[in-house]
């Protein structure tokens, strides 16, 4: 059943979203997609498939790009966040984890940290929980972000989005540009984060082997729509996701072009 994922407590639904950049090219096309308290969402694709433009859609960052939402909405805890300014929406609790280049490099670590954070009475994260998950960062905390190595700085970028008190975390690209084990890190601390603190993950990945292994369910996008959704377990054992987005090949062997075709012919799931 295509995007319907198994849980009732919908945090934030995205339905039949359309985003056009410049007037011209529309860079996402009726895109659904639902993500549930408490769970890790994944957002997948190859380059240009749209996936930075839903997560900027859905993060207020659109118009900043010269483009604009022109059809669809956004409902956050039930109330429609549609367009509305990054600084609203990031109250909200919908927070998006900075791009770890745009650190501020001259400033330490601990400045970084405490740069964006949130003055917010009811706050649930806090420097503790960020030195908790990523205790490099303590180990750091005098040191000039500038001097960190790539994975401190995604460190960085999420310990300081925490400290916004999100309920929701969108993250563009954990693993871009990264090693094998710094990766399996990160993945490691966002899946403890999960469960020891109730935090709820909307991750943006080109690297679909790493997103699959903590997502509770996941979204394929290719040039603008959702082509495959379901739980891990379903994905990983279908062919073509196999083969063209995790690289395994198995079965015989398809061109891209048979995997289109049978795309338009056939329902996913049934
Ligand atoms: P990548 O991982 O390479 O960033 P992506 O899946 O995040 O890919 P997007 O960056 O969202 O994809 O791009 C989706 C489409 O929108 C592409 O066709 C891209 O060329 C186009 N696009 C993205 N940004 C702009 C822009 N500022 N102006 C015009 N078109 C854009």
């Amino acid at each position: 059943m295509k995007g319907e994922v198994p849980y009732d407590d919908i945090l934030l639904e995205v339905s039949k979203l359309e985003v056009i950049y410049n007037r011209a090219v529309m860079a996402i096309q009726g895109v659904s997609i639902k993500v549930p308290k408490g769970s890790i969402v994944a957002i997948l694709g190859t380059n240009g498939a749209g996936k930075t433009t839903l997560i900027r859609a859905i993060s207020g960052f659109i118009p900043s790009e010269y483009a604009e939402i022109t059809d669809g909405t956004v409902i956050f805890e039930g109330e429609d966040i549609t367009s509305k300014s990054p600084h609203e929406i990031v109250r909200r609790g919908l927070v998006l984890v900075p791009e770890r280049e745009k650190i501020f490099t001259t400033m330490t670590t601990l400045e970084n940290i405490k740069s964006s954070s949130l003055a917010k009475k009811e706050a649930i994260f806090s420097l503790e929980t960020v030195y908790e998950y990523f205790p490099i960062l303590k180990e750091r905390s005098s040191q000039i972000a500038g001097y960190l190595s790539g994975g401190e700085r995604q460190m960085l970028a999420i310990g300081t989005a925490l400290l916004c008190q999100p309920r929701l975390l969108l993250i563009d690209e954990l693993s871009l540009g990264l090693s094998v084990q710094v990766v399996s890190s990160l993945i490691e601390a966002l899946k403890r984060m999960k469960k020891e603190l109730g935090l709820t993950i909307l991750l943006v990945e080109q690297n679909a082997e790493a997103a699959l292994k903590i997502a509770d369910y996941a979204y394929i996008m290719e040039t603008g729509r959702v082509v495959f959704d379901g739980p891990p377990e379903k994905l990983l054992a279908h062919e073509d996701v196999r083969e063209f987005y995790l690289g395994i090949k198995g079965g015989k062997e398809k061109s891209y072009k048979d995997v289109k075709q049978y795309r338009r012919t056939r329902r996913w799931w049934g």
